[in-house]
């Protein structure tokens, strides 16, 4: 590989720079569409916010089914797509979790974990923090070590094969009873050292962050890292925002769009220096007086740490997060500069050893450097 770098010199250094070859002249930022995206496809990118069940893409819903012995209600693939229409949370929860019926032994959940990595490295994801759903799994009778084991396997050929780094976040389903997310975690304690966090995901209506309150103290004191998805447009969402941060201490927000709402509460994000991470294809609008807000463009010009992730990309056209950050960058019309600034963000706020970060955070610079971009 040439690098583009030593290219950029020596056309500095040329008397009559203007002779040499148009892809060598100097680095430049991108500046149509067409150059937008490939700084966007190749961009160092960090994933935080993939709900590996929300990976699990239709074509390999049929393969689980065939190799498991099930029928699907969908005459092909295409037919299963169609069905994906859903208006809001609910609604879509109630496909996603249909979704998950396939998924039985240890080797579906690593074809689903690798099947993620892979598209994630082909992406330029060199990092990814990926949720998982126990309970959903635990009630139809699936063992914790089938889903937790084959996601470990996968995350090992991955990093080996593919050169992804990843960690696990068990979330726990709030619209189930707190005893239900207790038993969850309880199973998966023994395999804490596969784990990196817990998180809260799924219906928020009528289910606040405290009711899961003993759960993230017990997570916490077995040394893990703790995240609460805040949906965005939800009934006292604000409240939520405020009670995950001042009295769980959540350490990281989902989504969290609504706290452009409450300068306050931005300040606070700020002075701890919270990370968001922003799901544009899904949470990218808060709604106010029955008008849309651009959060992300709201929350990067607060100064929050927001990182841009895809969510579950199965369910959301198959867009994965060079896709999404395509999307996201014409919407929220982000520049280079915040593109960098959006994978710092991600980088510095990971879950990781320093070491670790350090390198990733100067293949994110030198990347930055050879389009000439300086992130702000
Ligand atoms: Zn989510």
């Amino acid at each position: 590989m040439f690098d583009r770098r030593q290219l950029i010199h020596a056309a500095l250094a040329a008397p009559f720079a203007c002779a040499l070859p148009a892809w060598a002249r100097a680095a430049k930022p991108p500046a149509n569409a067409a150059s937008m995206g490939r700084f966007i496809a190749g961009l160092p990118k960090a994933e935080f916010h993939v709900h590996l069940e929300g990976t699990l893409e239709a074509d390999m819903k049929f393969a689980l089914a065939k190799r498991n012995g099930l029928s699907l209600p969908y005459a092909d693939v295409a037919a299963m797509k169609r069905s994906y229409v859903y208006h809001d949370l609910p609604s879509f929860l109630k496909i996603y979790y249909d979704g998950m019926q396939v998924l039985l032994t240890e080797q579906d959940f690593y074809d689903l974990a690798y099947g993620y990595l892979r598209k994630a490295a082909s992406q330029n994801v060199l990092y990814a923090e990926m949720f998982f759903d126990p309970q959903e799994h635990l009630k139809r009778g699936v063992a914790i070590e089938a889903v937790i084991g084959g996601i470990t396997r996968a995350r090992g050929d991955a990093a080996k094969s593919l050169g992804i780094e990843s960690q696990l976040i068990l979330c726990f389903m709030r619209d189930l009873s707190a005893g239900s997310a207790m038993e969850a975690l309880d199973a998966a304690l023994p395999y804490k050292d596969k784990l990196i966090g817990v998180g809260l995901d799924s219906d928020e209506k009528g289910n606040p962050p405290e009711k899961f309150a003993e759960h993230f103290a017990k997570a916490r004191a077995a040394g893990l890292h703790v995240t609460m998805h805040c949906d965005v447009n939800q009934e006292n969402t604000l409240e939520h925002i405020r009670t995950a941060l001042l009295d769980l201490k959540t350490e990281r927000i989902d989504h969290g769009g609504n706290i452009v709402q409450s300068p306050e509460l931005m300040a606070l994000a700020r002075s701890r220096g919270i990370p968001f991470t922003v799901c544009p294809t899904f949470s990218g609008q808060v709604i106010e007086d029955g008008r849309p807000i651009n959060a992300l463009r709201q929350m990067l010009d607060a100064g929050l740490k927001v990182s841009v992730n895809s969510d579950d990309p199965a369910y959301m056209g198959s867009e994965y997060i060079t896709e999404v950050l395509i999307r996201a960058q014409k919407d929220s019309t982000l520049t280079p500069a915040e593109l960098v600034r959006i994978e710092r963000n991600a980088f510095e706020t990971a879950w990781i050893p320093a070491q670790q970060r350090d390198g990733y955070l100067a293949r994110l610079k030198a990347y930055a450097q050879t389009w000439g971009v300086t992130a702000g």
